[in-house]
């Protein structure tokens, strides 16, 4: 086990911020989580590629940490290093004042930490289709190309065109989007269920292929995605869906109808506005990974006991579990 005790530190010419015991509560949606050993911010692709490339030169191993939206840390935190992902440029290829021919549809470029929202919303701003259904969608771009993230009918597959990504063996590679093996919240990126920090690929970022639109359709479309979950999601701290939708039910009903509503674990509760969702309301130090996880085993068990149905988690668990 890598302890923060070993005095590790990246050279000078990786140029980035270095931290040792970093709490990371505060950098999930759900403000839970311990300690990383070692913690880096990087605000630039080539810090990011500089500082993976050395954590795999000392063999320290990384885990990349976009929005938080989706990963439930445990409360004795991540061993190695990781690394917060704020490459955030964005920008439409060819610039949207040119006018478009038919068979030379725009792109949207995006560094794989830049906002998939703030993505959506440089699209909608060009008049361009294709991005509006993530409007509302916490995270990053990188941790959607992982998730195959999805909302109002759509999903990052349909409208990607490739990845530039750091592969397993250290080289830079674009990857066509069908190569990704996408499906329902899954891609052949995503690494399972629980995760330890490792040496993965890492997005780097992506291309999007968007349609020239009538910029107020598009718009409209985004508000009322906007508006819809206003009225539908809880305001509250959480990961969004815990699990994902078995094949034709809907994982919030059946807990709904399992009576679990409002059930509560330690600082954790069902929502009462999203059965799927489990919130945090106090926020940080109000709830720990260990009660998400008693709330998640029981409402697996009143499912199947009621439903027959095994719900899987869409949440990913991070870090040292016992
Ligand atoms: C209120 C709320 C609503 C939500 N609604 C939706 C929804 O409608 N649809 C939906 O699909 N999801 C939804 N989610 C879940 C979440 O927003 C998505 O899964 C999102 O894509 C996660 O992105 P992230 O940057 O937060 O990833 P993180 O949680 O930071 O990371 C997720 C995984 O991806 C890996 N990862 C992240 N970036 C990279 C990278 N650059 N390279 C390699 N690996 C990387 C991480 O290591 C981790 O394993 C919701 C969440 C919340 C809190």
């Amino acid at each position: 086990m890598i302890t923060a005790t070993i005095a590790l530190h990246p050279p000078a010419s990786v140029g980035v911020e270095w931290e040792t015991d970093k709490p990371l509560a505060g950098l999930t949606s759900i403000k839970i989580g311990g300690p990383a050993d070692y913690f880096a911010t990087v605000t630039h692709p080539h810090q990011l590629l500089r500082l993976v490339r050395w954590a795999r030169s000392v063999e320290l191993p990384y885990l990349i940490l976009g929005g938080g939206s989706n990963v439930l840390i445990s409360d004795a935190g991540v061993r190695g290093l990781v690394i917060h992902n704020r490459c955030r440029a964005i920008r439409i290829d060819p610039a949207p004042c040119c006018v478009f021919p038919l068979d030379e549809r725009p792109f949207l470029y995006a560094e794989s930490g830049a906002l998939l929202a703030g993505a959506a919303r440089t699209s909608i701003n060009a008049g361009l289709a294709g991005l509006e259904w993530a409007v509302s969608v916490p995270g990053t771009v990188g941790g959607a190309v992982i998730n195959n993230a999805g909302a109002h009918a759509g999903e990052v597959k349909d409208s990607l065109w490739d990845v530039m990504l750091l592969d397993e063996s250290g080289d830079v590679e674009i990857v066509r989007a069908g190569e990704l093996g996408y499906c329902y919240r899954h891609s052949r990126l995503k690494r399972g269920q629980i995760v330890q920090g490792g040496f993965g690929p890492v997005v780097l970022s992506a291309n999007f292929r968007l349609a020239p639109g009538d910029g107020e359709d598009i718009r409209a479309r985004a508000q009322g995605f906007l508006e819809h979950r206003r009225r539908t999601q809880p305001v509250e701290p959480s990961l969004g869906s815990t699990f994902t939708n078995p094949p034709g039910d809907y994982a919030g009903w059946l807990i709904d109808a399992a009576g679990l509503r409002g059930k509560r674990i330690g600082g954790i509760e069902v929502s009462r506005t999203h059965a799927n969702f489990l919130i945090n309301p106090t926020g940080v130090g109000g709830a720990s990974a260990a009660d998400v996880l008693a709330l998640m085993g029981l409402i697996q068990e009143n499912v199947y006991q009621r439903f027959g149905v095994q719900l899987q988690p869409e949440i990913q668990r991070v870090g040292e579990w016992g």
